[in-house]
């Protein structure tokens, strides 16, 4: 935790504004200026509280935003200068929450306790916020979640360098003291099976549904090579933390975003003799922040960037990589540059692994499954609300392709909460 006259100081130099555009830039729409000026004046409990109103997950967003490219873009002070440092005073407010045990403060309905059941499958940021903003509102939730731990993706795909599991422990524990019910090592499957629940079920139990179990299987670029030994998701070895022994190997990550920088430092520590990120366009495309592409160079990851991989080669296992140099063209129609193979620019690699980091999807056999409208990745349609085409069953996050990051899962999960008060209500 950051020493609170650093977090004073940083507090100072932001401006007040008015207008407040770091609000409308955060994708929780934090009242971000007005806690600020909370912790101005020392009201520390306040400005947890006045966060308390759109997000539980202060001390995750505080330190994993992507927060240039959301709340800090909007900051006044960013437009000659550097911007203020808000997720610093988010985590600091988050951590001293835990440490003082500052409750996550309900409405006065939660005390009602409104005799209505719903369940929530993946215990995600989308679906403990989901489930908070419920059971605030004095709603009865049940979470569903497959792994021993919830957390999603905080805990089971950010690394410990970036993320410390004990902070992601505490905050879902002041999230389920709400009164949450959970149920681990539970799936929600198409066919019933022993620690398995179907959609039926749950409809039949349930008076609404909340699904928020991610997109956490990595997409295949279809290239020759790649179902060889030796190739991995990078989403996969994420989630399960299972490595093959990478002392003295040369692994290729294909990919620039969070994935790729996540596994690339990953499995250099793990004492990989060279990790080679290759990416297809610059690097000021990169997904990944700038942060985090920084300290991936200073750990000593290579990055070939406008450079496509065409063929993973080798008898049973990866031996080589055939790659492509590329050159970034306009497209009519499209806002980014497209890479655009150099002809005559290829190359070969001597790789030991590779690992795929070029997106994900949900699991497609269970979503095509649930008789639901599904999108061309097999991700859940929402419209007004995050209601599906099914009028009992709400979905959001990576799920439905929320923008990718915690705060975009973390607002679906609470516009859904609010969707399913209303469509409560209206029963
Ligand atoms: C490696 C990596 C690094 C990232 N880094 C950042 C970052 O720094 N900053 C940022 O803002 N975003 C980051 N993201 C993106 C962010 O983590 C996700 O957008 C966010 O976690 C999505 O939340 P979610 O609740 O929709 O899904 P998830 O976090 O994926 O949670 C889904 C939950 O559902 C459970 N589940 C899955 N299937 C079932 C089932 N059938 N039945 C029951 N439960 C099930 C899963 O076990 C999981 O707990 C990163 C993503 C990855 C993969």
């Amino acid at each position: 935790m950051e020493n609170i006259d650093t977090i004073k100081n940083k507090a100072e130099y932001c401006l007040s504004c008015i207008k407040k555009p770091c609000s409308s830039t955060c994708p929780l729409n934090n009242d971000t200026a007005g806690f600020i000026k909370l912790i101005k004046q020392e009201k520390y409990k306040e400005a947890y509280e006045l966060l308390c109103e759109t997000t539980v997950l202060q001390p995750i967003c505080g330190r994993i935003c992507p927060h240039t490219k959301q709340c800090q873009k909007g900051c006044v002070r960013g437009i000659k200068s550097l911007p203020v440092e808000i997720g610093d005073m988010e985590a600091f407010i988050g951590d001293l929450a835990i440490k003082n045990n500052w409750k996550i403060p309900t409405g006065n309905s939660a005390k009602i306790n409104i005799n209505k059941n719903i369940a929530v499958i993946g215990g995600g940021p989308a679906g403990l916020t989901c489930a908070a903003f419920l059971t605030k509102e004095g709603y009865q939730v049940t979470i569903y979640e497959k792994h021993q731990e919830l957390g999603g993706i905080l805990s089971h795909g950010i690394p410990e360098f970036r993320l410390e599991k004990k902070v992601v422990r505490e905050t879902i524990k002041k999230i389920l003291d709400l009164g949450i019910k959970v149920k681990t090592n539970i799936e929600l499957s198409v066919n019933p099976k022993e620690n398995a629940i179907t959609i039926q079920e749950l409809e039949n139990e349930f008076d609404a549904i909340f699904l928020s179990f991610g997109a956490n299987i990595s997409s295949k670029m279809e290239i020759q090579g790649e179902n060889l030994k030796g190739v991995y998701g990078g989403n996969e070895l994420l989630e399960k933390d299972k490595h093959p022994n990478y002392i003295g190997k040369n692994v290729a990550i294909i990919g620039g975003g969070n994935v790729a920088m996540d596994t690339s430092r990953t499995i250099k520590r793990l004492g990989a003799k060279t990790v080679t990120v290759i990416y297809r366009r610059a690097e000021e495309q990169m997904p990944a922040e700038k942060k985090e592409i920084e300290e991936a160079k200073q750990e000593g990851i290579e990055f070939l960037f406008q450079t496509n991989i065409l063929k993973i080669l080798g008898k049973e296992k990866v031996e080589k990589i055939e790659c492509i140099k590329t050159q970034l063209i306009k497209k009519e129609g499209e806002t980014r540059l497209s890479p655009v193979n150099i002809e005559n620019s290829n190359f070969l690699m001597d790789i030991d692994y590779v690992v795929m980091a070029v997106g994900s999807s949900p699991e497609v056999e269970l979503t095509s499954n649930l008789n639901l409208n599904t999108d061309y990745k097999g991700r859940v349609e929402v419209y007004k609300n995050n209601q599906t085409s099914n009028p009992k069953i709400f979905a959001g996050g990576d799920l439905i392709g929320e923008k990718g990051t915690v705060a975009w899962a973390a607002r679906s999960g609470r516009n859904a909460a609010e969707g399913i008060i209303e469509f409560l209500k209206n029963k």
